[in-house]
């Protein structure tokens, strides 16, 4: 029987030898170009293995008891190849490296699967609740920053949204805001306006914005309830549900957006801008932001009832005008839980002096 060349390699080294198979009775012969006998394999113990391409063929040895070299031969000669064939099983076996390859991919496929069902299961809200607290403040800063632009065209077209500059107001919110930044700890500073629309509505945007239309600070009929309203936008923000809606309508495109930087991907931004003008957070959310305004009312001064009153009085909302009203529903078990949060404590004082709350409600009388 005649030998044929054939690329031979150990198994226990990456080095490629050049050598000479031939079909001897016991088995497959090999040598090396000096002619020296390198090894035999038995004709049973032979498979074929995969990644050789052309009319050839590749094999193995099944490995002796402890070892784990893995031979491998590729035979170019189609003529051999098929002699072999008639001796050898030849079946196909998968080497170690594929084998360790494929359960690579089921692990891939399994962690896929997971992470579909938890996303069923668990759903976007739970993950983007659960993400928003890893996402640095200087993130959510920038995000604000980007999205507050945004907002000023979609209520203002294009001259952009008018703010209220009346310098007494500008320095009433500002000693608000400063009280409520305090005794709230927030984890980043408030960037508070007034805005010249007739709108009845509020919201706080990630980052700390929050807007307040000067249409709910004309119908505010006390500082108390104008100050509920603020420190109920203030939960929002220290409760970052805001991040968390952006989070929801970006997935992961956001968070990605985040770690390298780059929020450049407006469609989420744009989506996101308006659910959150819209104020549309979940009950769980309204309610952690209710509480946390009693809290801080309680802390900072106000009588926390005036959130309760403001969006109790006004019966039906009207869906036009009073968008504050009509996204934060006035509701019995809203109105008694504050009330028993209230009851248990004792407010400090007034959230602002009746001076105060005559220059704050005239903020709008210089706008830019
Ligand atoms: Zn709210």
């Amino acid at each position: 029987m005649p030998s044929v060349p054939a690329t031979y390699y150990d198994g226990l080294t990456s080095t490629r030898q050049t050598a000479e198979v031939s079909l001897h009775p016991e088995g497959l012969a090999l040598f090396g170009l000096d002619g020296r006998m390198i090894t035999t394999w038995p004709y049973p113990k032979i498979r074929r293995i995969e990644g050789f391409s052309g009319t050839g063929l590749a094999i193995t040895r099944l490995p002796e008891p402890g070892s784990t070299a893995e031979p491998r031969l590729e035979i170019a000669d189609p003529a051999f190849a098929s002699q072999l064939a008639a001796r050898a099983p030849l079946t196909l076996t998968h080497g170690l490296a594929a084998r360790r390859e494929r359960w690579t991919v089921v692990g891939w496929a399994i962690a896929a699967v997971v992470s579909l069902l938890g996303l069923a299961f668990i759903g976007l809200p739970a993950i983007a609740g659960r993400l928003a607290p890893l996402v640095p403040s200087s993130a959510e800063v920038r995000l604000g920053a980007t999205m507050d632009p945004q907002i000023r065209q979609m209520f203002g077209g294009s001259r952009g949204l008018k703010t209220c500059t009346n310098p007494e107001g500008v320095a009433v919110l500002a000693e608000l805001v400063g009280r409520f930044e305090r005794a709230g700890g927030l984890h980043l500073p408030l960037k508070v306006v007034v805005v010249d629309h007739r709108l009845v509505n509020a919201f706080a945007l990630p980052g700390g914005y929050i807007y307040i239309f000067n249409g709910l600070l004309q119908k505010a009929r006390s500082a108390d309830e104008l100050a509920g309203v603020l420190a109920h936008e203030t939960g929002h923000v220290k409760l970052r549900h805001g991040l968390r809606s952006v989070i929801q309508a970006g997935g992961l495109g956001f968070l990605l957006g985040t770690v390298f930087g780059d929020f450049a991907g407006g469609t989420a931004i744009v989506y996101a801008s308006r659910s959150l003008m819209q104020s549309a957070f979940s009950r769980d959310a309204e309610r952690e932001a209710d509480h946390f305004a009693v809290d801080l009312m309680l802390k900072a001064g106000g009588d926390p009832m005036g959130l309760a009153r403001f969006f109790m009085g006004f019966g039906v909302p009207d869906p036009g005008g009073l968008a504050w009203i009509s996204s934060h529903p006035a509701n019995a078990e809203r109105e008694q839980a504050i009330r028993d949060a209230v009851a248990q404590r004792t407010a400090v004082a007034a959230a602002l002096t009746p001076q105060q709350w005559t220059a704050l409600r005239s903020i709008c009388q210089k706008t830019e």
